[in-house]
């Protein structure tokens, strides 16, 4: 059985789906083709959506007076409102979701860095500053808990990491939560322990708080918090740091079984990643043959040791894993 659930994911169309770019071409993304085994993925192209055929004359954010809007210089056509509404239509009845994965510096799809203009030029013009794209802005207003990337922040192999892992863990707890029964929830907070424990301190000891009023909160209470909680721990990429205290607090489950050689080779191998010589996947690793070594049942339920499935691992990505 696999033992991941599949996430629900938004992606801009033209990211290996249709030829929908304005000079009608399609984008090749290695990462997104990768994905389409383990995700559900929910393709759409805004500008599409919106009326504008392929091809098409550019689109562009300009900003007149404070006030911006989705302007096509070459044909002085202003589609701010068609924008907003199918956005606002769209991004309103999707159901349900756990991230999205959209086009970088689109000003449609953008979620940041995207090129805003003055006025309503038609040639070049100076870019007087960035934005999100109006899609993209959207979502990331309308679901500030999911995990929303571009596929040029993706290039990155932290930012993709982190992405990865809080896809697979949202989408686990949405199957968890409408699965159930309380006993189903205290299961799924069990095994991600170590990855709060890295993530989030502060809202680890909330979440299990939490948990532990199970029978005394309604259990819509109680999902309601504990899923506004667990998105709020898995925010921010972990600090280098609070993987160097995991990885030692899992050393601690093998204290009396290895000989003090496996240990200080070990701490050896903590020394190089906190000084970002290993990647993280290479320490986890030890711990892992050691899980299965000794059998140990707590740290062998842990996600922290596989967030993802192991075929979305990028091995030919020397910066997978590293603790930026
Ligand atoms: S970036 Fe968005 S709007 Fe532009 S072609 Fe791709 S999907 Fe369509």
């Amino acid at each position: 059985m696999n033992k991941f659930f599949k996430p629900r994911i938004v992606v801009s169309k033209c990211l290996g789906f249709a030829a929908c770019r304005y000079n009608g071409l399609i984008i090749s993304s290695p990462f997104v083709r990768k994905l389409k085994d383990h995700v559900d993925f929910v393709p759409v192209c805004p500008e599409l959506e919106i009326g504008l055929g392929v091809p098409r004359d550019p689109v562009r954010i300009v900003e007149t007076k404070g006030r911006r809007s989705l302007y096509q210089p070459a044909t002085g056509r202003d589609v701010t409102a068609e924008m907003n509404a199918f956005a606002g239509i769209f991004l309103n009845g999707l159901g349900p979701v756990d991230g999205f994965l959209l086009k970088t510096r689109s000003p449609s799809c953008g979620i940041n860095d995207v090129k805003v203009y003055p006025g309503s030029f038609k040639g070049t013009a100076p870019v007087t500053g960035k934005s999100s794209g109006f899609f993209g802005g959207l979502a990331l207003e309308l679901y500030p808990g999911r995990a929303i990337e571009d596929e040029g922040r993706l290039e990155n192999a932290a930012i993709r990491e982190h992405f990865l892992t809080r896809i697979f863990a949202l989408a686990g707890l949405r199957d968890t939560l409408n699965s159930g029964p309380v006993k189903k929830l205290v299961e799924f907070h069990s095994s991600r322990k170590l990855q709060l424990m890295a993530y989030n301190q502060k809202e680890m000891r909330v979440l299990g708080k939490l948990v532990a009023r199970q029978n005394e909160l309604k259990w819509t209470e109680l999902a309601a918090g504990y899923q506004a909680h667990f998105e709020q721990a898995l925010g921010r990429t972990p600090r280098p740091r609070s993987h160097l205290n995991v990885l030692m607090h899992a050393l601690g489950y093998f204290k009396d079984e290895l000989t003090p050689a496996e240990k200080k080779y070990f701490l050896e191998q903590l020394d190089l990643l906190g000084r970002d010589k290993i990647p993280l996947s290479t320490a986890a690793t030890l711990i892992g043959a050691w899980v299965a070594r000794f059998q140990d049942k707590y740290l062998g339920l842990q996600t922290y040791f596989e967030p993802y499935p192991r075929e979305l691992v990028d091995i030919s990505d020397t910066g997978r894993g590293r603790m930026v």
